[in-house]
C-alpha cells in the first residue's frame, strides 16, 4: 500500500522534481566558486548533460535518486501503482545509460553524481573539490 493517496502522491512527485533541479543548482554554484565555468543543459550532447565544460570535454550529470532509480535509500520506490513507476523509472535508467555511453563515444568523460551524494554541505564540498582536481589533473572521469 502506497502511504500517500493519489493526490498526495503526485504532490510528493512534484516536490522531488524540483529537488532534483536544486541539486543541480546547489553543484553549479558550488563549481563556480571554485572558478569553473560551465554551459547548462548542453541539449547538442546525448542526454542533455546538466553541466558541461566544453574545454575539458567533461560532462556532469546530476541525478535525482527517485528518477533515475539509484540504489540508495532516498530513491524511496512508490509501493502502490507499480505498474506505472516500475516501468517508467526503468525506462529512465535505460536512456541514462544509453546517453552516457553515446557520450564517452563522443570522447567525453562522464561523471554522474547523484543527488544523495551532495546532500550536505560537507559533501557537497568533497564532490565539488573532487571534481575540479579531475579537471586539473585531466584523469578520467568518476566511476558512476
Ligand atoms: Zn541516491
Amino acid at each position: 500500500m502506497d502511504i500517500f493517496s493519489p493526490t498526495k502522491r503526485s504532490e510528493v512527485m512534484s516536490r522531488i522534481r524540483s529537488t532534483d533541479t536544486k541539486a543541480e543548482v546547489r553543484l553549479r554554484k558550488a563549481l563556480f566558486a571554485r572558478g569553473l565555468r560551465y554551459r547548462k543543459n548542453v541539449r547538442q550532447l546525448p542526454g542533455t548533460p546538466d553541466i558541461v565544460l566544453p574545454k575539458h570535454r567533461y560532462a556532469i550529470q546530476v541525478r535525482g535518486c527517485f528518477w533515475h532509480a539509484h540504489d540508495c535509500s532516498r530513491a524511496n520506490r512508490p509501493a502502490s501503482n507499480t505498474g506505472y513507476w516500475l516501468p517508467k523509472l526503468a525506462r529512465n535508467v535505460e536512456r541514462d545509460l544509453k546517453s552516457d555511453e553515446a557520450l564517452r563515444q563522443l570522447g567525453w568523460r562522464v561523471r554522474i553524481v547523484w543527488e544523495c551524494e551532495i546532500s550536505s554541505a560537507k559533501s557537497l564540498a568533497t564532490v565539488a573539490t573532487s571534481i575540479a582536481s579531475e579537471l586539473q589533473s585531466g584523469a578520467p572521469g568518476g566511476v558512476a
